[in-house]
């Protein structure tokens, strides 16, 4: 079967439908999300690989897509997955009002944003223990900033205010093994994971403790849960900042996985401004639930593009996967 044949509304297999929604802040270089939503048997899938990423990148994208709308996800584990509240590079006070509004017991705190003085990430992170009290968890991500050095030193000072873990302190395998074996908090690889192969890669070079998982890019929750047993570290599922359709995907793998020691990094409805659903999948009291998302037609509509480039990215997609 063809990607068009997929696609093919006559066919009452699957109809795609585009979206573009505004972020709030910008994120990776972008203001708009967009992608792809098809509808299949089992329920409502999203594809929405980024600008940048080619027909083989994206073909796990899509096959990610077509497992939730064709297949559905394994049977959950647990009913609600535990989520962080995400800290941008803001000053204390405002990390402290998104810490207290967020109602989620462990934080993460970005941290090493260019051209922001050390000096301002300590005070950050300071202001979040003080909001999120002594029992609540904080983890910082650096996305691969730091040189060796300079993370062992930001690291071992930020430790003050006890940290989970930090997330890519810095760019390669390499580097991360090496800030490993020189600070006692446990490291997470998040930018050093775009394949399947990748988790491995990172638990032969010994470069984390942890590997932040996301289902798109993987190829889907069948792919993701097989990934994360053959590398055996612990796994924070994570989005690719999605619509509810897609976010619900990461819930279902982090319902799934036969450990979840971390909360996970699904509460990103919140940097979108919009969303397809009518119950958005946004935290309550720092959990989301476990189910499937339905889209909304009015809310759909009020974000909905022209779907052709869409499905022209998908039927290339296909063909990738099936090459
Ligand atoms: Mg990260």
């Amino acid at each position: 079967m063809t990607a068009e044949e997929r696609l093919d509304p006559e066919r009452g297999s699957a109809e795609g439908r585009a979206f573009a929604i505004g972020l709030r802040n910008r994120f990776r270089g972008i203001t708009v999300r967009e992608g792809l939503l098809v509808r299949g048997p089992a329920g409502w899938g999203e594809f929405s690989p980024f600008a940048e990423y080619g027909p083989r990148e994206s073909s796990r994208w899509w096959t990610a897509c077509l497992e939730a709308a064709h297949q559905g996800w394994p049977e959950p584990l647990r009913e609600r997955i535990p989520v962080n509240v995400t800290v941008p590079a803001v000053g204390p006070e405002r990390a402290t009002e998104i810490v207290a509004s967020g109602g989620c017991a462990t934080a993460k705190v970005k941290v090493a944003e260019k051209g922001r003085d050390r000096r301002e990430d300590v005070d950050r992170v300071e202001a979040v223990r003080a909001a999120i009290g002594p029992g609540g968890r904080i983890r910082v991500d650096a996305n691969g900033a730091w040189d060796v050095d300079t993370a062992v030193r930001m690291i071992r000072e930020l430790d003050r205010f006890d940290l989970e873990y930090v997330e890519q302190p810095s760019a390669t395998l390499e580097e991360l093994g090496e800030v490993r074996r020189r600070v006692d908090v446990p490291v997470a690889a998040d930018e050093s994971i775009r394949r399947a192969e990748d988790p491995l890669r990172v638990r032969a070079a010994e470069a984390a403790d942890i590997v932040v998982l996301k289902v798109q890019p993987l190829g889907g929750v069948r792919a993701a849960l097989r990934v994360a047993e053959a590398c055996g570290l612990p796994v924070v599922v994570s989005s690719a900042v999605e619509s509810s359709v897609g976010l619900a995907a990461g819930v279902a793998l982090a319902a799934a996985l036969p450990e979840l020691p971390y909360a996970c990094g699904l509460a990103t409805m919140q940097m979108l401004t919009a969303d397809v659903a009518a119950e958005p999948l946004t935290p309550v009291d720092g959990y989301l639930p476990v189910r499937r998302v339905e889209v909304d037609e009015r809310s759909l509509e009020a974000v909905e593009i022209d779907a052709a480039p869409w499905l022209a990215r998908a039927a290339a997609a296909a063909e990738a996967a099936n090459a």
